[in-house]
């Protein structure tokens, strides 16, 4: 939308304010002026109609007065028709009535033969036979009012005359009267009335002649106006008025018009219609010229006051426009212009001392704003600092953490959580809450209920076993709650725990509670029937029997003693606890003393032992009884898993930093499925077989445990029926570096 200036609309204000009383005055002025026109018409009206009675009753008057002399001549005998007695009629008559300039007798063949003065004898015996009204009254048999004619009855004035026919005593015609009328009477009737200004009065007479027309020539020369419009319309149409231009004049007239009956005359008043509308078109224009005197002086007014205004407004909006930008004027400087509006003056005072006080305020605001900043600053970094510190919590975290917000995106997730769920953090971060899920019920496709449950109530717990990349199976405890602060919920918290070696410890519990219950068993109730058949007062045995009976209690004790030490160790191994003395060896008579330490089950079977370890094998850096206890070990499974006659080949060959001893034996061999759990806690390849052959499923993780204290591993190659052979890598001798190496293996564990 366009905005137009306060100058132009005040201006605008002003020319319509002013335009308003001057249109209604305007209006009123020419409503009036229009009744007054009527009126005057309807004047013009009535004059015309006076004039008309007047004319009618001037003639009416002469004609009766002729006609009665007429009559008198008519009644009077042939005696009294002398000239001298027609004399003294006619001059009693011209006498008593003003306005006929001649009267005379005409006799029957159209001469004078009678004058109403002497002084006019003259004329006696003129022959006016050729006359119209001589011919018209000779026609008729009444008075006829002549048309305007010029001649010496008439003075050779411009003359009508009235002629009546007067008759003998028996009825015979015997010529007429002939009066003429001077028109000056006629004139001075007229021309007494008030036609107003411009206006005119008109009387012709039955033949259209002029009897009066203010244009004396048209008299004179007695032109016919009978073809004239308003001529025509008074004869025919008689409405009375009309706009006329007549012939002579040249100009648009108002006429009004009266046909007089009887003489068959017509009277008319005429009005130049210029002047009819001078009036109307004067009081136009004055209220024009009124309208555009104001206009302009009201433009000029308005235009000089909203000059003063603007100036003071455009005084107060430079004013802010320097304030906005910042300059404050100098206290005591005059913003508004002299001679502004009051409440201006006092709109500006206001606004000073407003910036005033702004500009007062604005230091205290910028010392504020500054306070501020730094609290705001301060505190921020302090938050950074929690956030940071709090992060550093959460990602040192062995816990697994996610936290979904109300729309179910991942908000925050340690890298713990993309490590056990093997997602890249990048991918993690902006995960969907279902998403997620998915993927890990992926990973204990069996478990989808549970996992469900997980996100439904306020704190949720559950246990699962999750299978990692590496199809390694980990127990992970999880939390669901729900994230909240004062009642509101921001969202929600998953806390995953690898709870794995704990529940191993617990497996490890329970089975050696199983171990107990049952390998303890066999012995001891072994044990408790030998005792009680020796402690039996009512028998005498034989010495070899007791001999037998305490060689069994002593072997089942050894294997009590056994299990007890397996047990032991394999509890060191898990804690840790697990403790080795290395020295400095020669691996074969490391080979030699295991050999040697071999249970009674192994010579029995007579074991066959190729041992092939060079002269010049390096030395091994190893606990003594430690590694014996994992060669005998090794001896026993090679004679224990052997359908036939046990063979042990021991080679030894060394790298860089181990020495490798294979144990290879010629027994039943393991199946490769078996291979990778063989070191695992009391995993056994075949149950039923290893419990008639009395193993536990602890030996080969007691060994591991041994060889991974000293730094170094065993691991196996086999085939189902041909044997297998156990290798295991002891950490050479290496001076100075052992130590070093075992702090760093130490350390490991
Ligand atoms: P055990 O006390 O049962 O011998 P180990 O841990 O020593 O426990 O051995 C675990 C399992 O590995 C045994 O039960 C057996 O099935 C298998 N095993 C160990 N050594 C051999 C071997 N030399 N030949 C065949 N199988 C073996």
């Amino acid at each position: 939308m366009k905005h137009y200036s306060m100058r132009s609309h005040l201006t605008v204000t002003f020319a319509i304010m002013a335009m308003i009383p001057i249109l209604i005055l305007g209006s009123f002025q020419v409503s009036q002026i229009t009744h007054i026109t009527q009126e005057s018409n309807r004047n013009q009206q009535m004059t015309t109609y006076r004039l008309g009675d007047a004319v009618q009753d001037y003639m009416y008057y002469h004609r009766n007065a002729v006609e009665t002399l007429a009559a008198t001549i008519t009644a009077s005998d042939a005696a009294f028709r002398t000239r001298e007695s027609l004399r003294l009629k006619l001059q009693s008559l011209q006498q008593n009535l003003a306005g006929f300039t001649g009267i005379y007798v005409v006799d029957q063949n159209g001469l004078i033969k009678a004058t109403h003065t002497t002084a006019n004898d003259s004329l006696i015996g003129t022959d006016v036979k050729d006359r119209d009204y001589t011919k018209r009254v000779q026609a008729a048999s009444n008075t006829i009012i002549s048309s305007l004619f010029r001649g010496q009855e008439g003075q050779n004035q411009p003359a009508v005359a009235i002629a009546v026919p007067i008759y003998k005593a028996n009825k015979q015609r015997d010529g007429f009267v002939l009066a003429v009328l001077e028109l000056a009477p006629i004139k001075e009737l007229v021309t007494k009335y008030d036609y107003g200004k411009e206006a005119y009065p008109v009387v012709l007479d039955h033949a259209g002649k002029p009897i009066y027309h203010p244009n004396g020539t048209l008299t004179e020369t007695l032109t016919d106006l009978s073809k004239e419009p308003v001529v025509v319309d008074a004869r025919t149409q008689r409405q009375g008025e009309g706009t006329y231009t007549l012939s002579h004049s040249a100009q648009k007239e108002l006429i009004t018009y009266k046909a007089i009956p009887e003489i068959d005359w017509i009277v008319w008043v005429s009005k130049s219609k210029a002047a009819v509308n001078a009036a109307f078109t004067e009081s136009l224009s004055i209220t024009i010229l009124l309208l555009v005197m104001t206009l302009i002086l009201t433009v000029l007014l308005g235009s000089f006051l909203a000059k003063r205004l603007n100036g003071t407004i455009h005084a107060l909006v430079g004013y802010t426009q320097r304030l906005a930008g910042g300059t404050f004027v100098e206290p005591g400087s005059k913003v508004v212009p002299k001679g502004a509006p009051l409440e201006l003056q006092l709109l500006a005072d206001h606004f000073f001392t407003m910036a005033e006080q702004i500009k007062e305020n604005q230091g205290a605001l910028l010392q504020l704003n500054s306070e501020l900043e730094d609290r705001v600053e301060e505190r921020t970094q302090r938050l950074q600092d929690e956030h940071a510190t709090l992060n550093a919590v959460l990602e040192s975290m062995s816990d697994a953490v996610v936290l979904i917000d109300m729309d179910h995106h991942v908000v925050y997730a340690n890298h713990r959580m993309a490590e056990i769920f093997a997602i890249p953090m990048s991918e993690l971060a902006i995960m969907q809450e279902s998403a997620l899920f998915d993927h890990i019920a992926l990973l204990l496709p069996e478990r989808q209920d549970e996992l469900e449950k997980l996100t439904a109530g306020p704190r949720v717990q559950g246990a699962f076993t999750v299978k990692n990349g590496q199809g390694k199976e980990r127990f992970m405890m999880v939390s669901a709650f729900q994230v909240a602060r004062e009642g509101r919920v921001f969202g929600r918290g998953y806390v995953w725990r690898d709870m794995t070696k704990e529940h191993e410890i617990d497996a490890l519990k329970n089975d050696l509670i199983s171990l107990a219950s049952h390998e303890f068993k066999t012995p001891i109730t072994s044990i408790r029937g030998s005792v009680e058949t020796l402690l039996r007062v009512d028998a005498q045995w034989e010495e070899s029997f007791k001999q037998e009976l305490l060689e069994g209690i002593h072997e089942d004790i050894g294997r009590i003693q056994d299990l007890i030490d397996d047990w032991l160790d394999i509890s060191k191994i898990d804690s840790g606890a697990m403790r080795i003395n290395p020295q400095p060896l020669r691996v074969e008579a490391v080979v030699e003393s295991a050999m040697r330490r071999l249970p009674q089950q192994a010579n029995d079977a007579h074991t066959q032992f190729e041992v092939h370890v060079a002269e010049d094998t390096p030395l091994i850096y190893a606990d003594k009884l430690r590694m014996e206890q994992v060669l005998v070990n090794l001896f026993t499974n090679a004679v224990r898993y052997n359908t036939q006659h046990p063979v042990i080949r021991i080679t030894a060959h060394a790298d860089e930093r181990y020495v490798k001893l294979d144990v290879q034996d010629n027994g039943i061999g393991i199946a490769a499925e078996h291979v990778d759990k063989l070191f695992d806690r009391f995993y056994r390849v075949d149950v039923s077989s290893s419990r008639q052959t009395g193993g536990t499923g602890l030996g080969l993780a007691i060994c591991k445990g041994i060889m991974q204290a000293h730094g170094g591993e065993v691991h196996v190659e086999s085939k189902l029926g041909e044997g297998s052979t156990f290798t295991l890598s002891i950490p050479r001798f290496l001076g100075e570096g052992n130590s070093n190496e075992q702090e760093k293996n130490h350390d490991r564990r």
